[in-house]
């Protein structure tokens, strides 16, 4: 049987008929190249065209013009969370469509589409305010909080994603809605961590918290003493405050490295830290200081794996230690991480190893000895094991809004989540987690 045929994705159909406000790249156009790619340098996308969108209009057309022509849809705004080659797709590039606007009265911030956290940090900073940032300035603030979003603020203030307040989005139907708690609730609970299968976002206000300086920064030792520092790490995790975050590193050049952030009194940060360093050894380099939150980029451990732990065990730490050809980052979970609920994230667990490297068989295993099997969005490379980010009621949750608001699946580049079966008893989902949420609280 011959196959359907498939529409002619660069003909002349849509080059007539893509009327846009902002620039559109066609293949072998001057901007095609330069914003077709996203940051992972494996992938090299060939999508039908790019669509650079001014604003929301921009936003609405392409999603109208990809239903129509049958083509995929896929988003990108800076390309740092793209783990797919969206070939043959429409690309709807929203890195054009950045403003910041700040109500330091009501601490909340309003972004595009685009905005980069560095754009946000900069305009918060002089209210002394932040906004839950993570660890690169570069990255995009709608991706990355659709992602969970945690950063070095979450013990204390929460994932970026519990902060959200308001979205303007342009969902399958190509209807620009505004989403908040009491319009559309349901929709409203999914993109405050359920990922980048509901819409397209057009704009974010989010709370902003009350953080102005910060000690922060990394201390690093030899690699010698780990075992001690992570068995150490297992116990001290459980005294610390929610005020103080921490990652344990280990480097492919030999050192233990220890990251930390404390919003409050520095000395009474060293204090709470010195037991940790204590059990590290000698100091090679003390980076720590006392700086102004947006001035305190944290940097990351590229993350081929990421697994969430229910506690470092002998096993696990043995295998991590022998592991000297991989970087290894051990982060700390919990605080006010694990007291609210939303969509985002498993929030039971205390720990996550990212490794940058494929596992060896030893930690693969001493990984699934001590693993919850559970992961986050923003650090899942994997759309295969995209339902391993949420917890189950969540994910049925979650389908359930996705068949309400996009029933045919128009949105599924990237992390997906699926619509659930049409269901002639469906209750509005997110209703009920919210039901559940406000009955737990
Ligand atoms: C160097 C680095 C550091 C990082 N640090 C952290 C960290 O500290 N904490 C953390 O939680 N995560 C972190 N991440 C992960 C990051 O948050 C995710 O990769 C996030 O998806 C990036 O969003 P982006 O818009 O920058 O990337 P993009 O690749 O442009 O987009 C990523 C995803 O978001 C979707 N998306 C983007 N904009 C929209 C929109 N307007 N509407 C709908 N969907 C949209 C896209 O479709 C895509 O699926 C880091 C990543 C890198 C590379």
């Amino acid at each position: 049987m011959n196959p359907a045929p498939r529409p002619d994705l660069t003909g002349m159909t849509i080059r007539r008929t893509l009327r846009m406000d902002g620039p559109v790249h066609w293949p072998g156009d001057d901007g095609y190249d330069a914003y077709r790619k996203p940051l992972n340098p494996d992938l090299d996308p060939r999508p039908a065209v790019v669509v650079r969108a001014a604003g929301p209009a921009d936003v609405r057309r392409a999603v109208l013009a990809a239903r129509r022509d049958a083509l995929p849809l896929a988003v990108q705004a800076t390309g740092h969370g793209t783990h797919v080659a969206h070939d043959g797709a429409l690309l709807l590039h929203t890195g054009a469509m950045t403003s910041v606007q700040v109500d330091p009265d009501r601490r909340v911030a309003r972004v595009a589409a685009g905005t980069r956290w560095r754009d946000v940090l900069d305009a918060t900073a002089p209210f002394g305010l932040a906004p839950l940032s993570g660890s690169s300035p570069d990255v995009g603030v709608v991706g990355y909080t659709l992602g969970g979003g945690l950063g070095w603020l979450a013990r204390a203030h929460g994932l970026a994603a519990d902060s959200v307040l308001r979205a303007q989005v342009v969902t399958a139907d190509g209807t620009l809605r505004t989403v908040d708690a009491d319009r559309e609730p349901e929709l409203c609970w999914a993109l405050r961590g359920g990922g980048a299968s509901f819409g397209v976002v057009t704009a974010l206000e989010f709370r902003l918290h009350p953080v102005d300086r910060v000690y922060a920064g990394a201390v690093t030792f030899g690699r010698d003493r780990a075992a001690e520092t992570l068995a150490c790490y297992r116990r001290w995790i459980e005294r610390v405050p929610d005020a103080l975050s921490t990652a344990v590193l280990l480097t492919r050049d030999g050192k233990l490295v220890v990251k930390a952030m404390y919003a409050g009194d520095p000395d009474r940060g060293r204090a709470l830290l010195a037991p940790l360093w204590r059990a590290a050894g000698p100091v090679v380099d003390d980076g720590m200081r006392v700086v102004e939150y947006a001035r305190a980029a944290m940097g990351g451990t590229f993350a081929r794996t990421f697994d969430q732990v229910r506690a470092l065990d002998d096993e696990l730490v043995a295998a991590l230690v022998a592991e000297p050809d991989a970087g290894v980052e051990i982060r700390h979970w919990g605080g006010r991480i694990a007291r609210d609920c939303g969509a985002a994230a498993h929030r039971d667990a205390p720990l996550s190893v990212i490794l940058d490297t494929v596992p060896s068989p030893r930690v693969a295993a001493a990984l699934r000895g001590a693993g919850l099997g559970s992961s986050f969005l923003n650090f899942l490379p994997d759309p295969a094991r995209t339902a391993t980010a949420f917890t189950p009621e969540n994910w049925t949750a979650l389908r359930r809004v996705k068949a309400a608001y996009d029933p045919e699946n128009f949105f599924r580049a990237g992390h997906a989540v699926p619509p659930a079966p049409a269901d002639p008893n469906y209750l509005p989902c997110g209703s009920a987690a919210l039901s559940a949420a406000t009955t737990l609280s």
